[in-house]
Protein backbone atom coordinates (compact mmCIF):
# COMPACT_ATOMS: atom_id res chain seq x y z
CA UNK A 1 0.00 0.00 0.00
CA UNK A 2 0.98 3.39 -0.58
CA UNK A 3 1.82 5.87 2.38
CA UNK A 4 -0.85 8.02 2.93
CA UNK A 5 -0.26 11.50 2.15
CA UNK A 6 0.96 13.85 4.70
CA UNK A 7 0.97 17.80 5.04
CA UNK A 8 4.98 18.79 5.50
CA UNK A 9 5.56 19.14 8.70
CA UNK A 10 5.18 22.72 10.25
CA UNK A 11 2.99 23.38 7.70
CA UNK A 12 -0.62 23.16 9.12
CA UNK A 13 -3.93 22.93 8.16
CA UNK A 14 -6.21 25.07 9.29
CA UNK A 15 -9.34 23.49 10.07
CA UNK A 16 -13.14 24.50 10.00
CA UNK A 17 -13.34 24.14 14.03
CA UNK A 18 -10.28 27.00 14.04
CA UNK A 19 -10.87 29.10 11.50
CA UNK A 20 -13.37 31.34 13.46
CA UNK A 21 -10.49 32.41 15.51
CA UNK A 22 -8.48 33.14 12.59
CA UNK A 23 -11.31 35.09 11.15
CA UNK A 24 -12.29 36.96 14.21
CA UNK A 25 -8.62 38.11 14.67
CA UNK A 26 -8.07 39.40 11.35
CA UNK A 27 -11.27 41.36 11.63
CA UNK A 28 -10.39 42.53 14.37
CA UNK A 29 -7.12 43.65 13.15
CA UNK A 30 -8.81 45.17 9.79
CA UNK A 31 -11.07 46.99 11.48
CA UNK A 32 -8.29 48.88 13.83
CA UNK A 33 -6.19 49.08 11.08
CA UNK A 34 -8.52 50.94 8.88
CA UNK A 35 -9.13 53.12 11.97
CA UNK A 36 -5.74 54.58 12.13
CA UNK A 37 -5.69 55.16 8.17
CA UNK A 38 -3.39 52.13 7.05
CA UNK A 39 -4.24 50.72 3.74
CA UNK A 40 -4.09 46.74 2.98
CA UNK A 41 -1.81 45.85 -0.20
CA UNK A 42 -1.91 42.72 -0.91
CA UNK A 43 1.76 41.13 -2.33
CA UNK A 44 3.24 37.62 -3.97
CA UNK A 45 3.97 34.87 -1.96
CA UNK A 46 6.80 34.36 -4.38
CA UNK A 47 9.31 36.63 -5.17
CA UNK A 48 13.02 36.60 -6.69
CA UNK A 49 15.53 35.31 -3.97
CA UNK A 50 17.99 38.43 -4.67
CA UNK A 51 15.30 40.60 -2.94
CA UNK A 52 15.38 38.79 0.25
CA UNK A 53 19.49 38.46 0.11
CA UNK A 54 19.26 42.35 -0.17
CA UNK A 55 16.40 42.90 1.85
CA UNK A 56 16.66 41.00 4.95
CA UNK A 57 20.92 40.63 4.28
CA UNK A 58 23.64 37.75 4.45
CA UNK A 59 24.51 36.41 7.85
CA UNK A 60 20.88 36.78 9.25
CA UNK A 61 19.03 32.98 10.16
CA UNK A 62 16.36 33.50 7.74
CA UNK A 63 18.64 34.25 4.58
CA UNK A 64 21.66 31.86 5.84
CA UNK A 65 19.20 28.66 7.04
CA UNK A 66 15.64 29.30 6.78
CA UNK A 67 14.57 30.32 3.29
CA UNK A 68 12.44 27.85 0.84
CA UNK A 69 14.34 28.72 -2.55
CA UNK A 70 14.25 26.88 -5.73
CA UNK A 71 15.04 27.10 -9.38
CA UNK A 72 11.61 27.65 -11.62
CA UNK A 73 11.43 25.98 -15.31
CA UNK A 74 13.35 29.08 -15.97
CA UNK A 75 15.85 28.27 -14.19
CA UNK A 76 15.30 31.96 -11.99
CA UNK A 77 16.29 31.61 -8.29
CA UNK A 78 12.91 32.17 -6.65
CA UNK A 79 11.86 32.45 -2.67
CA UNK A 80 8.72 31.73 -0.48
CA UNK A 81 8.92 34.99 1.21
CA UNK A 82 10.12 34.53 4.65
CA UNK A 83 8.78 37.67 5.92
CA UNK A 84 6.71 40.71 3.82
CA UNK A 85 8.53 44.11 4.41
CA UNK A 86 10.82 43.26 1.40
CA UNK A 87 8.12 42.44 -0.95
CA UNK A 88 6.44 45.51 0.20
CA UNK A 89 9.17 47.48 -0.44
CA UNK A 90 9.96 46.00 -3.63
CA UNK A 91 6.21 46.81 -4.54
CA UNK A 92 6.55 50.32 -3.34
CA UNK A 93 9.52 51.11 -5.48
CA UNK A 94 8.02 49.05 -8.79
CA UNK A 95 5.02 51.19 -8.64
CA UNK A 96 6.23 54.57 -7.94
CA UNK A 97 4.27 54.84 -4.08
CA UNK A 98 7.03 56.59 -2.31
CA UNK A 99 8.09 58.94 -4.45
CA UNK A 100 8.70 62.59 -3.75
CA UNK A 101 8.14 61.84 -0.18
CA UNK A 102 4.42 60.45 -0.71
CA UNK A 103 3.42 59.02 2.97
CA UNK A 104 2.33 55.07 2.81
CA UNK A 105 1.05 53.51 6.19
CA UNK A 106 0.25 50.00 4.79
CA UNK A 107 -0.50 46.78 5.95
CA UNK A 108 -0.84 42.88 4.58
CA UNK A 109 -1.31 39.73 5.81
CA UNK A 110 -0.85 35.93 4.86
CA UNK A 111 1.93 33.27 4.92
CA UNK A 112 5.47 33.39 5.32
CA UNK A 113 7.87 30.77 5.22
CA UNK A 114 11.09 30.04 7.00
CA UNK A 115 12.57 26.41 7.52
CA UNK A 116 12.80 26.12 11.12
CA UNK A 117 12.38 23.61 13.83
CA UNK A 118 8.81 22.91 14.34
CA UNK A 119 7.25 23.25 17.62
CA UNK A 120 4.46 24.98 19.73
CA UNK A 121 4.77 28.71 18.56
CA UNK A 122 6.83 27.97 15.43
CA UNK A 123 6.17 26.65 12.10
CA UNK A 124 7.41 26.33 8.56
CA UNK A 125 4.28 27.79 7.21
CA UNK A 126 2.91 30.46 9.46
CA UNK A 127 1.20 33.90 9.03
CA UNK A 128 2.04 37.19 9.83
CA UNK A 129 0.02 40.65 9.69
CA UNK A 130 2.56 43.01 8.89
CA UNK A 131 1.82 47.05 9.23
CA UNK A 132 4.24 49.56 7.30
CA UNK A 133 4.91 53.52 7.36
CA UNK A 134 7.03 55.10 4.60
CA UNK A 135 8.73 58.56 4.63
CA UNK A 136 7.89 59.33 8.03
CA UNK A 137 11.26 60.17 9.89
CA UNK A 138 10.36 60.98 13.56
CA UNK A 139 9.21 59.15 16.09
CA UNK A 140 5.57 60.06 16.43
CA UNK A 141 4.62 57.33 13.54
CA UNK A 142 6.99 54.49 15.42
CA UNK A 143 4.80 55.47 18.55
CA UNK A 144 1.58 55.49 16.83
CA UNK A 145 2.59 51.99 15.43
CA UNK A 146 3.10 50.85 19.09
CA UNK A 147 -0.27 52.62 20.04
CA UNK A 148 -2.31 50.67 17.45
CA UNK A 149 -1.00 47.56 18.69
CA UNK A 150 -1.67 48.26 21.96
CA UNK A 151 -4.98 49.14 21.45
CA UNK A 152 -5.48 46.07 19.70
CA UNK A 153 -4.44 44.09 22.68
CA UNK A 154 -7.28 46.01 24.14
CA UNK A 155 -9.54 45.25 21.71
CA UNK A 156 -9.14 41.16 22.25
CA UNK A 157 -8.62 41.48 26.32
CA UNK A 158 -4.55 40.40 25.87
CA UNK A 159 -3.66 43.90 27.50
CA UNK A 160 -2.77 42.39 30.87
CA UNK A 161 -1.03 39.46 29.12
CA UNK A 162 1.78 41.31 27.20
CA UNK A 163 4.51 43.41 27.66
CA UNK A 164 6.44 46.01 25.74
CA UNK A 165 10.33 45.69 25.33
CA UNK A 166 11.86 48.97 23.36
CA UNK A 167 15.76 49.64 22.78
CA UNK A 168 16.97 52.22 20.32
CA UNK A 169 19.73 51.09 18.08
CA UNK A 170 20.70 54.09 17.18
CA UNK A 171 22.25 55.31 13.82
CA UNK A 172 23.69 52.70 11.33
CA UNK A 173 26.83 54.22 12.29
CA UNK A 174 26.31 54.38 16.11
CA UNK A 175 25.26 50.65 15.36
CA UNK A 176 28.86 50.09 13.44
CA UNK A 177 31.03 51.54 16.33
CA UNK A 178 29.29 49.22 18.66
CA UNK A 179 29.56 46.03 16.97
CA UNK A 180 33.20 47.12 16.97
CA UNK A 181 32.95 47.10 20.37
CA UNK A 182 31.31 44.55 21.35
CA UNK A 183 32.99 42.31 18.52
CA UNK A 184 36.40 43.25 20.45
CA UNK A 185 35.31 42.51 23.68
CA UNK A 186 34.03 39.47 23.03
CA UNK A 187 37.21 38.57 20.85
CA UNK A 188 38.66 38.52 24.14
CA UNK A 189 36.18 35.80 25.41
CA UNK A 190 36.00 33.66 22.07
CA UNK A 191 36.35 30.03 23.85
CA UNK A 192 33.65 30.58 26.29
CA UNK A 193 31.36 31.28 23.33
CA UNK A 194 28.73 28.88 22.33
CA UNK A 195 29.24 27.23 18.85
CA UNK A 196 25.91 29.65 17.53
CA UNK A 197 27.46 32.80 18.89
CA UNK A 198 31.01 32.11 18.02
CA UNK A 199 29.95 31.77 13.78
CA UNK A 200 28.17 34.90 14.80
CA UNK A 201 30.57 36.72 15.71
CA UNK A 202 31.58 37.11 11.93
CA UNK A 203 28.37 37.13 10.72
CA UNK A 204 26.36 39.06 12.62
CA UNK A 205 27.47 39.98 15.97
CA UNK A 206 24.49 41.62 17.24
CA UNK A 207 22.58 38.31 17.05
CA UNK A 208 25.10 37.42 20.17
CA UNK A 209 22.79 39.56 22.33
CA UNK A 210 19.67 37.81 22.39
CA UNK A 211 21.58 34.11 22.43
CA UNK A 212 19.33 31.65 24.56
CA UNK A 213 22.79 30.70 25.40
CA UNK A 214 22.78 31.01 29.71
CA UNK A 215 26.99 30.94 29.30
CA UNK A 216 26.94 33.05 26.70
CA UNK A 217 24.43 35.49 28.74
CA UNK A 218 26.71 35.31 31.39
CA UNK A 219 29.29 36.80 29.45
CA UNK A 220 27.30 39.78 28.22
CA UNK A 221 26.65 41.20 31.46
CA UNK A 222 30.08 42.96 31.51
CA UNK A 223 30.07 43.67 27.70
CA UNK A 224 29.44 47.27 26.71
CA UNK A 225 25.83 47.93 25.68
CA UNK A 226 24.52 49.83 22.80
CA UNK A 227 23.00 52.75 24.68
CA UNK A 228 26.56 54.00 25.60
CA UNK A 229 27.01 54.25 21.71
CA UNK A 230 23.61 55.92 20.49
CA UNK A 231 24.20 59.53 18.47
CA UNK A 232 22.62 62.14 20.11
CA UNK A 233 19.83 62.88 17.45
CA UNK A 234 19.19 58.48 17.48
CA UNK A 235 18.57 59.75 21.29
CA UNK A 236 16.36 62.63 20.77
CA UNK A 237 14.26 60.64 18.24
CA UNK A 238 14.27 57.64 21.22
CA UNK A 239 13.09 60.05 23.75
CA UNK A 240 10.41 61.41 21.43
CA UNK A 241 8.93 57.88 21.04
CA UNK A 242 8.92 57.73 24.86
CA UNK A 243 7.50 60.53 25.45
CA UNK A 244 4.53 59.69 23.39
CA UNK A 245 4.11 56.54 24.92
CA UNK A 246 4.07 58.05 28.16
CA UNK A 247 1.75 60.58 27.15
CA UNK A 248 -1.10 57.87 26.13
CA UNK A 249 -0.12 55.65 29.44
CA UNK A 250 1.72 52.94 27.76
CA UNK A 251 4.22 50.68 29.87
CA UNK A 252 7.25 49.71 28.12
CA UNK A 253 11.01 48.09 29.54
CA UNK A 254 13.81 49.09 27.87
CA UNK A 255 16.01 46.55 26.57
CA UNK A 256 19.60 46.92 25.81
CA UNK A 257 19.82 43.36 24.15
CA UNK A 258 16.99 43.87 22.25
CA UNK A 259 18.37 43.64 18.80
CA UNK A 260 15.86 41.62 16.67
CA UNK A 261 16.69 39.36 13.92
CA UNK A 262 16.74 41.05 11.05
CA UNK A 263 19.49 43.15 9.77
CA UNK A 264 17.78 46.36 8.19
CA UNK A 265 16.89 48.12 11.68
CA UNK A 266 17.51 51.03 12.84
CA UNK A 267 17.07 53.15 15.73
CA UNK A 268 13.22 52.15 17.41
CA UNK A 269 12.68 48.38 18.04
CA UNK A 270 10.27 46.77 20.23
CA UNK A 271 8.51 43.09 20.77
CA UNK A 272 5.37 42.57 22.74
CA UNK A 273 5.99 39.62 24.43
CA UNK A 274 4.14 37.47 26.57
CA UNK A 275 5.28 34.63 29.44
CA UNK A 276 1.91 32.29 28.56
CA UNK A 277 3.33 30.80 25.60
CA UNK A 278 6.86 29.49 26.42
CA UNK A 279 9.98 29.89 24.60
CA UNK A 280 7.99 31.58 21.65
CA UNK A 281 6.82 34.46 23.99
CA UNK A 282 7.07 37.04 21.06
CA UNK A 283 3.81 38.08 19.58
CA UNK A 284 4.72 41.11 17.65
CA UNK A 285 8.03 42.79 16.94
CA UNK A 286 9.38 45.68 14.62
CA UNK A 287 11.10 48.41 14.71
CA UNK A 288 12.75 51.37 12.31
CA UNK A 289 14.69 50.61 8.92
CA UNK A 290 15.37 53.97 7.08
CA UNK A 291 18.16 52.16 5.56
CA UNK A 292 16.47 49.54 3.52
CA UNK A 293 14.44 50.98 0.78
CA UNK A 294 18.19 52.06 -0.21
CA UNK A 295 19.25 48.78 -0.02
CA UNK A 296 17.33 47.53 -2.47
CA UNK A 297 17.62 50.70 -5.08
CA UNK A 298 15.38 53.23 -3.99
CA UNK A 299 15.81 56.63 -2.87
CA UNK A 300 16.75 57.39 0.81
CA UNK A 301 13.08 56.62 1.90
CA UNK A 302 12.18 56.48 6.10
CA UNK A 303 10.30 53.46 7.20
CA UNK A 304 9.36 51.84 9.90
CA UNK A 305 7.04 48.66 10.75
CA UNK A 306 6.09 45.40 12.93
CA UNK A 307 5.01 41.73 12.25
CA UNK A 308 2.37 39.81 14.39
CA UNK A 309 2.71 36.36 14.49
CA UNK A 310 -1.14 35.22 13.77
CA UNK A 311 -0.73 31.48 15.37
CA UNK A 312 0.92 33.11 18.34
CA UNK A 313 -1.87 35.02 19.12
CA UNK A 314 -4.29 32.61 18.51
CA UNK A 315 -2.55 30.17 20.84
CA UNK A 316 -2.90 33.37 23.35
CA UNK A 317 -6.26 33.82 22.81
CA UNK A 318 -6.84 30.27 23.21
CA UNK A 319 -4.65 29.23 26.07
CA UNK A 320 -6.19 32.49 28.10
CA UNK A 321 -9.74 31.62 26.87
CA UNK A 322 -10.39 34.93 25.40
CA UNK A 323 -11.89 33.79 22.28
CA UNK A 324 -15.63 35.47 22.37
CA UNK A 325 -18.15 32.87 22.41
CA UNK A 326 -20.74 33.77 20.06
CA UNK A 327 -17.69 32.69 17.12
CA UNK A 328 -19.00 29.17 17.51
CA UNK A 329 -22.94 30.43 17.96
CA UNK A 330 -24.73 27.64 15.84
CA UNK A 331 -27.14 28.17 12.87
CA UNK A 332 -30.48 30.34 13.98
CA UNK A 333 -32.96 27.93 11.62
CA UNK A 334 -33.01 24.29 10.31
CA UNK A 335 -35.45 23.60 7.30
CA UNK A 336 -36.52 20.33 7.00
CA UNK A 337 -38.73 19.26 4.03
CA UNK A 338 -40.44 16.26 3.00
CA UNK A 339 -41.60 15.25 -0.49
CA UNK A 340 -40.20 16.40 -3.76
CA UNK A 341 -43.48 19.17 -3.65
CA UNK A 342 -42.11 20.34 -0.24
CA UNK A 343 -38.55 20.52 -0.74
CA UNK A 344 -39.33 22.30 -3.96
CA UNK A 345 -41.34 24.90 -1.99
CA UNK A 346 -39.59 24.93 1.17
CA UNK A 347 -35.99 25.99 -0.76
CA UNK A 348 -38.21 29.43 -2.73
CA UNK A 349 -39.42 30.49 1.52
CA UNK A 350 -35.95 29.55 2.21
CA UNK A 351 -34.19 32.54 0.02
CA UNK A 352 -37.63 34.69 0.89
CA UNK A 353 -36.69 34.26 4.53
CA UNK A 354 -32.97 35.11 3.60
CA UNK A 355 -34.10 38.39 1.28
CA UNK A 356 -36.24 39.27 4.39
CA UNK A 357 -33.85 39.03 7.20
CA UNK A 358 -30.44 40.06 7.21
CA UNK A 359 -27.54 38.35 8.30
CA UNK A 360 -29.94 35.22 9.19
CA UNK A 361 -28.02 32.07 9.46
CA UNK A 362 -30.34 29.55 7.74
CA UNK A 363 -29.57 25.70 7.41
CA UNK A 364 -31.70 23.86 4.58
CA UNK A 365 -31.70 20.31 4.97
CA UNK A 366 -29.47 18.58 2.58
CA UNK A 367 -30.00 14.90 1.43
CA UNK A 368 -33.64 14.56 2.20
CA UNK A 369 -34.43 11.49 4.17
CA UNK A 370 -37.32 10.59 7.01
CA UNK A 371 -38.71 12.74 9.77
CA UNK A 372 -37.11 11.51 12.12
CA UNK A 373 -33.32 11.88 10.59
CA UNK A 374 -34.40 15.84 9.49
CA UNK A 375 -35.49 16.35 13.01
CA UNK A 376 -32.10 14.67 14.39
CA UNK A 377 -30.10 16.18 12.22
CA UNK A 378 -32.07 19.67 13.15
CA UNK A 379 -31.13 19.36 16.53
CA UNK A 380 -27.81 18.14 16.23
CA UNK A 381 -27.12 21.50 14.46
CA UNK A 382 -27.74 23.85 17.25
CA UNK A 383 -30.29 25.79 15.40
CA UNK A 384 -33.09 27.20 17.92
CA UNK A 385 -35.54 26.52 15.62
CA UNK A 386 -36.73 24.06 13.38
CA UNK A 387 -39.15 24.68 10.42
CA UNK A 388 -41.28 21.89 9.14
CA UNK A 389 -42.92 21.38 6.09
CA UNK A 390 -44.51 18.47 5.05
CA UNK A 391 -47.28 17.27 2.41
CA UNK A 392 -50.09 18.68 4.95
CA UNK A 393 -48.21 22.16 5.72
CA UNK A 394 -47.54 22.82 2.11
CA UNK A 395 -51.47 22.29 1.54
CA UNK A 396 -51.88 25.00 3.76
CA UNK A 397 -49.49 26.92 2.82
CA UNK A 398 -47.92 27.19 6.43
CA UNK A 399 -44.82 26.06 8.06
CA UNK A 400 -44.42 24.46 11.35
CA UNK A 401 -41.92 26.36 13.50
CA UNK A 402 -40.49 24.28 16.15
CA UNK A 403 -38.27 25.72 19.50
CA UNK A 404 -35.33 23.43 19.55
CA UNK A 405 -34.10 24.59 22.97
CA UNK A 406 -36.68 24.88 24.86
CA UNK A 407 -40.14 23.17 25.53
CA UNK A 408 -41.99 26.04 23.71
CA UNK A 409 -44.76 24.46 21.46
CA UNK A 410 -44.40 24.16 17.75
CA UNK A 411 -46.74 26.71 15.88
CA UNK A 412 -48.29 26.87 12.61
CA UNK A 413 -46.99 30.54 10.87
CA UNK A 414 -48.31 31.58 7.17
CA UNK A 415 -45.65 31.65 4.49
CA UNK A 416 -46.39 35.54 4.10
CA UNK A 417 -46.03 35.98 8.25
CA UNK A 418 -43.15 34.06 8.45
CA UNK A 419 -40.48 36.50 7.90
CA UNK A 420 -41.59 39.08 10.44
CA UNK A 421 -42.56 36.20 13.35
CA UNK A 422 -39.53 34.48 12.97
CA UNK A 423 -37.40 38.18 13.03
CA UNK A 424 -38.82 38.72 15.99
CA UNK A 425 -38.43 35.11 17.46
CA UNK A 426 -34.97 35.33 16.77
CA UNK A 427 -34.46 38.62 18.43
CA UNK A 428 -35.93 37.65 21.80
P1 LIG B 1 11.86 34.51 16.66
O1 LIG B 1 12.93 35.14 17.47
O2 LIG B 1 10.69 33.99 17.49
O3 LIG B 1 12.36 33.50 15.67
P2 LIG B 1 11.90 36.48 14.60
O4 LIG B 1 12.73 37.55 15.13
O5 LIG B 1 12.47 35.51 13.64
O6 LIG B 1 11.20 35.67 15.81
P3 LIG B 1 10.24 38.22 13.00
O7 LIG B 1 10.94 37.91 11.76
O8 LIG B 1 10.42 39.53 13.62
O9 LIG B 1 10.52 37.06 14.07
O10 LIG B 1 8.67 37.95 12.84
C1 LIG B 1 7.68 38.67 13.55
C2 LIG B 1 6.79 37.75 14.31
O11 LIG B 1 6.35 36.67 13.51
C3 LIG B 1 7.45 37.06 15.48
O12 LIG B 1 7.48 37.91 16.60
C4 LIG B 1 6.55 35.88 15.70
O13 LIG B 1 5.38 36.27 16.42
C5 LIG B 1 6.16 35.52 14.30
N1 LIG B 1 7.03 34.42 13.82
C6 LIG B 1 8.28 34.50 13.33
N2 LIG B 1 8.73 33.28 12.95
C7 LIG B 1 7.71 32.41 13.20
C8 LIG B 1 7.53 31.00 13.00
N3 LIG B 1 8.49 30.25 12.46
N4 LIG B 1 6.35 30.45 13.38
C9 LIG B 1 5.36 31.20 13.92
N5 LIG B 1 5.46 32.53 14.11
C10 LIG B 1 6.62 33.13 13.76
MG1 LIG C 1 13.22 33.55 13.81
Amino acid sequence: MSKSLQAIRGMNDILPEQTPAWRYLERTVAELLDGYGYSEIRLPILEFTELFARGIGEGTDVVDKEMYTFLDRNEESLTLRPEGTAGCVRALLEHGLSGGGQVQKLWYTGPMFRYEKPQKGRYRQFHQIGVEAFNLAGPDVDAELIVLTWRLWQKLGLADSVSLQLNSLGSSEARAAYRDALVAYLQERFAQLDEDSQRRLTTNPLRILDSKNAQTQALLVGAPTLADYLDEESRLHFEGVKARLDAVGIRYEINHKLVRGLDYYNRSVFEWVTDKLGAQGTVCAGGRYDGLVTQLGGKPTPGVGFAMGVERLILLLETLQLLPEELNAPADLYLCAFGEAAELAGLALAERLRDAIPGLRLLVNSGGGSFKSQFKKADKSGARFALILGEDELAACVVGCKPLRDDAQQQNIGWDALPAHLAACLQA
